[in-house]
């Protein structure tokens, strides 16, 4: 606390991001980054960028790697909104539609950067409970709103929506706007993007953190309709011109041109994901079913933080969120093969099933 602070920074309860520590030989499954590095042709496609260029600024609008996106999911480069992270692109999201007299609507487990967001922002909110299996139920979300937000699959549950479904909510919510982020699309859904050309109040977030490997870089995109793009892009020149710098750039643009290594990378995801579930549950865990790059899973014996605790302890770093109704589950991020032996072995150490 400060004097000097604004009443507004004073109220804030800043997001608190999974640790991040400097310690080798760690087993890190706690922040959901992809285990396998970016695709050669990504780290190729840096290292030719860094060059004298690095002098001038970059292209404002990041025109090359919107006209890549647009390519890839069949739409034009103005439905296409680039950002540093897709974290700063929801919060221009945020800004630019969900300033609203009615509350914005979100499930009670969720992403839990979103009240952060409208804390800062000043926008009323009002959560929606998942039902008792974790599901998003959309009936409550076709009440009055300002905007609706969700990841789909959701976090840090790991729980998908058929498109089908997010179609339903389209249909019956057209004078707001929805937000779907799609952060883990790629490890086992449907994007909704396909929907926009039909669906003018729908925005699609993504990043390029967890299934591209490169949360070091900060890259997010946003898709939609061209008047939200624009309403994003006024946020964007009111507060930073430039949130691509040219290594990003370069580095994103190569990412989604080499689809081969992306998709041999989250097949294997998915392969090490399945068949990780099956070893936790033969521990006594009941892990939901996830369409994303971890596992959200529960032992009906262990206190779940005493369990991260003494994982801990052995260099295996999972997430636990203290919070209501998921205090007894531990989020766990799919790591290499070799990681997630490790993370058995260390488990079956604790005689856990005993
Ligand atoms: C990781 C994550 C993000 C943020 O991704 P960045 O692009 O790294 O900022 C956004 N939404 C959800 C649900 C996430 O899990």
């Amino acid at each position: 606390m400060s004097r000097y602070w604004s009443p507004i920074v004073s109220q804030l309860s800043p997001y608190v991001p999974g640790e991040q520590p400097r310690i080798d030989d760690l087993v890190k499954l706690n922040t959901n980054e992809n285990p396998y590095g970016p695709s050669p042709r990504v780290i190729e496609a840096v290292n030719q960028a860094a060059d004298d260029g690095l002098r001038l600024y970059p292209d404002p609008s990041s025109t090359l790697l919107r006209e890549t996106v647009a390519d890839h999911y069949g739409l034009t480069p103005q439905q296409v909104f680039i950002g540093n992270g897709s974290d700063e692109v929801l919060a221009h999201a945020f800004f630019a539609l969900f300033q609203q007299s009615q509350p914005l609507l979100f499930p009670d487990i969720t992403y839990s950067f979103y009240p952060v967001y409208c804390r800062l922002y000043g926008i009323e909110y009002q959560t929606i409970p998942l039902d008792a299996g974790f599901n998003i139920d959309l009936e409550p979300y076709t009440q009055a709103n300002g905007g609706i937000i969700f990841p789909n699959p959701n976090a840090p549950t790991g729980m998908l929506l058929p498109l089908q479904k997010i179609e339903w909510l389209l249909k019956h919510n057209r004078d707001s706007v929805v937000v779907i982020d799609e952060a883990y699309i790629d490890f086992g859904g449907e994007s909704a993007a396909t929907l926009i050309d039909r669906y003018p109040n729908l925005l699609v977030t993504q990043t390029l953190s967890k299934s591209r490997a490169l949360a070091g870089l900060r890259i997010g995109l946003a898709m939609g309709n061209t008047e939200l793009i624009e309403g994003l892009i006024r946020v964007k020149d009111s507060f930073n011109s430039y949130p691509m710098d040219r290594l990003a750039a370069a580095a994103a643009t190569a990412a989604f041109k080499d689809q081969d290594y992306f998709k041999q990378v989250c097949a294997q995801i998915i392969e090490s994901r399945e068949l990780l579930s099956s070893q936790l549950q033969a521990l006594g865990f009941q892990v939901l079913p996830s369409a994303a790059n971890f596992l959200f899973a529960h032992h009906p014996a262990r206190d779940a933080s005493d369990i991260a605790a003494r994982l801990r302890e052995k260099g295996v770093l999972v997430r636990h969120f203290r919070q209501p109704r998921i205090s007894g589950y531990l989020r766990i991020t799919i790591g290499t093969p070799q990681q997630n032996e490790r993370l058995i072995e260390v488990l079956e150490g604790l005689g856990l099933s005993t």
